[in-house]
C-alpha cells in the first residue's frame, strides 16, 4: 500500500477523532503488571475510551459504560507498551544500510517494527537532522503516519570529526546531523540553538572511539561541562555516550543526566560507584548490540519473523557491513562477567537503568527484537523481572518525558501488550505477545509482519 493509501485507510478506522460512547471496551480476566510499584492484579479488568485508560482494577469491580465491548483476556498477561530511550532510526535498509536510505518512510518503518514487538515509544540519539526531525515528530502527532511507536529525538554534539562509530558516521555526516564543537563557548552557542528550537535533550559523544579503526578526537570536560551546564539552564536532559571507566567517572562528575553504555573492559572501582551514589544518574546500559546475535541461533522465530530471508542468510554468511562475521565470534567470556559486575554494582549505587539498545546500526541487533533481548540481560545480571518491567515501561517516560504512558492507570493512554504468558516467572515470556494496542487501537501485526519480510528499501551495502 503506498503511504497516502494508508493515510486512507487509516483515517477510515477513526484515528484522530473523537470516539463515541459505544467506543468503550471492557478488558476482563487478565493479570495486570501495571508498570510501576504498584502490586500485580492477578485478576483484574480495565476499561477503555477514546484511547484512554477510564478504569483499572479488580475484575468485577471496574464500571464500564453502558454498550461497552467487552473482551475476555482470561489466561492472558497485560502489561505497558515498553519505551526506549536510546536507539537509531532511519539509516538501516535490512538489505543496505545508508544515507540513501534516511527517509520518513523509512523512520516510520523503523517505528512500526518497535510498535510491533510492543514498544510505544522510542528515542533516537543524536543521528537526526534536526529541522527533519521535528518535522516528523509533528507529522507523527498530526496523525499522518499509521500506528507506531511514538518518535523523540535528541540532538548530537561531538568534536569535528568525532562522535558517531565507524558506520554510523557515514550516515550522520552528509546529512549535517551532528553538532561539531571544538571549545567549551561553541558547545554552549551549539546548546542555545537547539535550545531555541524546543528541543529537549541533547546527546554528546566523549570518547574518541579507539576501539574503531582510526581514533577520533575526545571531548574534553573543558568542553563538556559548560555544554551540560548551559543545557541544564534551558531544561534540557543530556545524555553522554562513555565507554570507559575514566570518561564515565567525568561525566557524571560533571553532571550528566543520563549516562549511556556500560564499561565492559573491565571492572568498574570504587570511585564511580561513589559518584553514582552521589549523582544517581538515569543509566541506559545498551549492552545487547555486542553480544553474539539471537540471529545466529538456528530458527529464532521471534527475530527471524521480521526480516527477509536473504538478510537472515546474509547475517549468518557473514555478508554484512559489519566488519566482523558476527556469528562465528566466539561468546567473549571476560566481557560477560565484566558487564555482569558492573551491571549489579551501578544498580545497587543507585544508577537508574533505562530501557535502551542502539538498534538501528545492525540488522543483527534491530529494531523490537532487541528491547527483548537487551531486557533478557538484565535478569541474566540479577535484576528481578518485576524491576524489568519497571525499568521498560514507566521508567523511561521520565527521560521522555511524557506523563501520558508508562503504567496501566487510569488517565493514562491505552497503550500495552497482551501476552500469552507471565513474564515475572519468565521474562522471556514478554516475546509471546498476543497482541498490541497503541492509544486504545489494536495493532495490525500481521499486515505489519508481512510488509517486514519484503525486503524493505533498496540501497548501498
Ligand atoms: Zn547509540
Amino acid at each position: 500500500m503506498t503511504l497516502l493509501a494508508r493515510y486512507v485507510a487509516i483515517a477510515s478506522l477513526g484515528l484522530g477523532t473523537a470516539y463515541s460512547q459505544s467506543n468503550a471496551f471492557l478488558y476482563e480476566g487478565a493479570r495486570l503488571i501495571i508498570g510501576d510499584d504498584t502490586p500485580v492484579i492477578a485478576s483484574g479488568a480495565f476499561v477503555v475510551q477514546n484511547g484512554r485508560i477510564t478504569g483499572v482494577g479488580l475484575k468485577g469491580s471496574v464500571q464500564a459504560p453502558s454498550g461497552a465491548t467487552r473482551i475476555d483476556l482470561t489466561g492472558k498477561t497485560v502489561m505497558p507498551t515498553m519505551n526506549n530511550v536510546h536507539m537509531h532510526v532511519g539509516y538501516e535498509g535490512y538489505t543496505s544500510w545508508s544515507v540513501e536510505n534516511h527517509t520518513p518512510e523509512n523512520v516510520l518503518d523503523h517505528l512500526e517494527r518497535e510498535a510491533f514487538y510492543g514498544v510505544g515509544a522510542a528515542m533516537t540519539m543524536g543521528d537526526q537532522p534536526a529541522e527533519f526531525a521535528i518535522k516528523f515528530q509533528q507529522d507523527q502527532l498530526a496523525g499522518k503516519f499509521p500506528p507506531s511507536a511514538r518518535f523523540f529525538f535528541a540532538a548530537g554534539l561531538a568534536p569535528p570529526g568525532g562522535g558517531p562509530d565507524s558506520l554510523l558516521i557515514t550516515g550522520t555526516t552528509p546529512l549535517h546531523a551532528i553538532y561539531e564543537v571544538s571549545t567549551g563557548e561553541e558547545a554552549r552557542a551549539a546548546v542555545r540553538k537547539i535550545a531555541a528550537m524546543k528541543i529537549n535533550q541533547v546527546k554528546f559523544w566523549v570518547d574518541n572511539r579507539d576501539n574503531t579503526r582510526g581514533s577520533r578526537k575526545k571531548m574534553p570536560p573543558d568542553v563538556y561541562t559548560p555544554l551540560i551546564e548551559e543545557a541544564h539552564k534551558h531544561g534540557m536532559l543530556v545524555h553522554a555516550h562513555a565507554t570507559n571507566l575514566q570518561d564515565q567517572k567525568g561525566v557524571v562528575k560533571a553532571g550528566v543526566d543520563v549516562l549511556v553504555h556500560t564499561v565492559a573492559n573491565e571492572k568498574i572501582d570504587d570511585e564511580l560507584v561513589a559518584l553514582l551514589k552521589e549523582k544517581k544518574p538515569y543509566w541506559a546500559p545498551v549492552m545487547g548490540l555486542g553480544d553474539v546475535a539471537e540471529i545466529c541461533e538456528d530458527n529464532n522465530q521471534f527475530v527471524e519473523q521480521v526480516l527477509p530471508a536473504t538478510v537472515i542468510a546474509d547475517v549468518k554468511a557473514g555478508k554484512t557491513w559489519l566488519p566482523s562475521n558476527p556469528c562465528s565470534a566466539p561468546p567473549n567470556i571476560q566481557r560477560d562477567e565484566n558487564l555482569k559486575s558492573n551491571f549489579g554494582r551501578m544498580v545497587a549505587a543507585g544508577a537508574r537503568v533505562v530501557l535502551s539498545t542502539d538498534a538501528g546500526v545492525s540488522a543483527k541487533y534491530s529494531f523490537g527484537f532487541a528491547e527483548h533481548h537487551e531486557i533478557g540481560m538484565y535478569v541474566k545480571y540479577g535484576m528481578s523481572p518485576a524491576e524489568v518491567i519497571v525499568v521498560s515501561t514507566s521508567r523511561p517516560t521520565e527521560v521522555l518525558r511524557i506523563k501520558d504512558t508508562g503504567t496501566l492507570a487510569k488517565g493514562k493512554r491505552a497503550d500495552f501488550i497482551v501476552l500469552n504468558a507471565n513474564p515475572l516467572d519468565d521474562i522471556r515470556n514478554t516475546r509471546k505477545i498476543d497482541s498490541v494496542y497503541l492509544n486504545g487501537v489494536k495493532l495490525d501485526r500481521e499486515a505489519l509482519q508481512a510488509k517486514f519480510k519484503k525486503a524493505s528499501v533498496t540501497g548501498t551495502r
